[in-house]
């Protein structure tokens, strides 16, 4: 009896140790993929766990305790636990959030650099940055050798970035000689020729004036067209040439054979500038008309081409003004002005079907407001013109009607005071102007009655020039 109860209490207590052991056998975690590696800046995604005991599955019930901080480098703990009858079950996972992207240099400027060959390169700047540590400009190393410049910057995970920046000296730009004065240039026999110098301009050299070889001659003894060759080579080679072309010409002789007849004694050479203009020139055609004169019209690329034409047929003389009357482009150069005076020449020309070498410079040949935009110019073109054939006409009778005269009896006043019986009389007067439109059948009737005849100006009327101021 007493041997019975001992092995019930034996098997009791075995039954009783294989509960426990039960109870607390650990279950099986299967976890998929184990231990992790994650790029940086990449969302970690729980690739799941599987939890089996005694061929149960306990999966559902896992609870995970994840402790990652994505914006830190580091290894971090993923917890799963499970609870089975009251007894808690764990399993960690590691994931190591890792950097493995390089850092990025940029450059200021371009990575292929050419400078002069006696300059020096200053740094034009770069910046670094990185996924993870930000901005590490301050970090770069610079080392130059051979002219390439070497830009290398390494993050907080020893990720490396290494770029290069060639620097070439060298020069191929050539320098550029600028001309005092004008590039075409007309002078007198018997005069002396001066150069007017030059200046030398070099994305490089400084001071290259003193290298400028100058050839050629003027013979100021012999009518002819001279040329001047300037040559400058920059440090590097690199060669310019520009060509200076000085006309000698003999000194046109006014009243010679080409103005065979002398000057008119007591003839009025009514001249009219800056027209036409509808209102004022077609009502001038009409005086003039109803009084049988002949006037010159100094015509400009202005109002309208009717005007011209009936100008034309009535008989009076076209010649030419300016085509656009804008004393900065049209004094600007020689150049310029005969630009401009090829363009009214083209309106008469086209207009008239002829051509006249007749010419009044815009503001007359002695203006000054030339010297702002070229100096001495008047000076060239006045000799120059001749020389081409042109006869240029100013005053000898100012109306002033595109000055202070602004009513018909001043530019009356103004034109009886000038007249004069022993000379021609070249009277200036604009028939945009209606005070002058105005005042014209008294002045016409006043010359009549005091023994002047008109005139319109031909070829073969003598110049009246005044004096150059420019
Ligand atoms: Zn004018």
């Amino acid at each position: 009896m007493k041997k019975k109860y001992v092995i019930s209490i034996i098997i009791i207590v075995i039954l009783l140790i294989s509960l426990l052991f039960c109870l607390f056998y650990p279950p099986k975690f299967t976890l998929n993929k184990g231990n992790i590696t994650l790029k940086y800046g990449t969302k970690f995604q729980d690739p799941g766990v599987t939890i089996t005991k005694f061929g149960h599955n306990y999966t559902e019930k896992v609870k995970i305790n994840n402790k990652i901080n994505p914006k830190k480098l580091g290894t971090y703990d993923i917890i799963y636990q499970i609870k089975i009858f009251g007894i808690t079950f764990e399993k960690t996972r590691k994931v190591t959030i890792v950097d493995k992207e390089k850092p990025e240099i940029t450059l200021n400027g371009s990575q292929n650099i050419t400078i002069c060959p006696n300059a020096e390169y200053k740094e034009e700047g770069y910046k670094a940055t990185d996924n993870y540590d930000g901005d590490i400009t301050n970090k770069v190393k610079l080392n130059t050798q051979n002219n390439i410049i070497t830009y290398s910057v390494q993050d907080s995970s020893n990720n490396k970035t290494t770029i290069t920046r060639t620097i070439t000296k060298e020069d191929k730009i050539n320098p550029t000689i600028t001309l005092k004065g004008s590039q075409n240039q007309t002078i007198y026999t018997n005069s002396t020729w001066q150069e007017p110098g030059y200046t030398v301009s070099d994305n490089c050299d400084n001071n290259l004036n003193s290298n400028v070889i100058v050839n050629g001659k003027v013979n100021t003894k012999k009518a002819g067209t001279y040329k001047i060759t300037y040559t400058v080579k920059d440090l590097s080679g690199n060669t310019f040439s520009v060509i200076r072309t000085i006309k000698v010409i003999n000194k046109p002789v006014v009243n010679n054979s080409n103005n065979p007849k002398p000057s008119k004694k007591g003839v009025i050479y009514l001249t009219f500038d800056d027209g036409p203009n509808e209102g004022t020139t077609n009502v001038i055609l009409d005086i003039l008309k109803q009084n049988n004169v002949k006037a010159t019209f100094f015509v400009t690329g202005k109002g309208p081409d009717s005007l011209i034409q009936r100008e034309y047929q009535e008989g009076h003389a076209i010649a030419l003004h300016t085509f656009t009357h804008n004393y900065e482009t049209v004094y600007k150069s020689v150049d310029n002005y005969y630009n401009d005076l090829a363009q009214i020449q083209n309106r008469v020309k086209k207009l008239t079907g002829t051509e006249t070498k007749i010419i009044r410079f815009p503001g007359g040949s002695s203006n000054t407001v030339s010297k702002k935009y070229s100096k001495g110019i008047m000076s060239v073109l006045t000799k120059d013109v001749v020389s081409k054939g042109y006869h240029y006409f100013d005053w000898n009778v100012d109306s002033d009607d595109a000055g202070g005269a602004r009513n018909s009896t001043t530019v009356y006043n103004n034109v009886i005071k000038g007249l004069s019986k022993n000379r021609s009389n070249i009277v200036l007067m604009h028939d945009v102007k209606p005070q002058t439109r105005d005042a014209l059948n008294n002045i016409i009737k006043y010359g009549k009655n005091n023994g002047y005849t008109f005139e319109k100006i031909t070829m073969q009327t003598p110049m009246v020039t005044h004096k150059v101021n420019n």
